[in-house]
């Protein structure tokens, strides 16, 4: 997948369109999900153009990576999330049910979330 950088993620880091924040670093950018799905609902993404990990993994400098992934533990630390425990998931493409073509991962908080995914194999 291309990236896109009309999508919605590149205009909130553009600042065209607002955006309840979290966290902002060098890196990253964490701001509460529009529709959220737990009690606690935070998306973290990297500042620079990635469609999805697998692109962000190979081709982001070493200090974006890091970046990115020292921000995701920050925001959960953030969240005060440490202590009862919280869920990370990044959905990549199609099959993933990615709707944003820029890298992003949930931080999930706030309650049981119960079983990772709704069904079975
Ligand atoms: P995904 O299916 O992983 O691509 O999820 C994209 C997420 O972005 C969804 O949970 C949306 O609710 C969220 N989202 C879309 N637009 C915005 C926005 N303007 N601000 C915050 N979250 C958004």
């Amino acid at each position: 997948m291309a990236y896109d950088p009309n999508n919605v993620f590149a205009k909130i880091l553009r600042g065209e369109i607002p955006c309840k924040k979290v966290l902002e670093t060098e890196h990253a950018l964490a701001f509460h999900d529009i529709n959220p799905l737990a009690p606690l609902h935070v998306l973290v993404i990297p500042k620079g153009a990635y469609v999805s990990m697998a692109d962000f993994s190979a081709n982001a400098p070493a200090e974006e990576i890091a970046g990115f992934v020292r921000a995701v533990g920050e925001t959960a630390r953030m969240l005060g999330a440490e202590a009862e425990g919280y869920r990370v998931l990044s959905n990549v493409g199609l099959n993933g049910g990615q709707e944003v073509p820029h890298l992003h991962v949930h931080v999930f908080a706030g309650r049981p979330l119960g079983p990772m995914l709704a069904g079975r194999v």
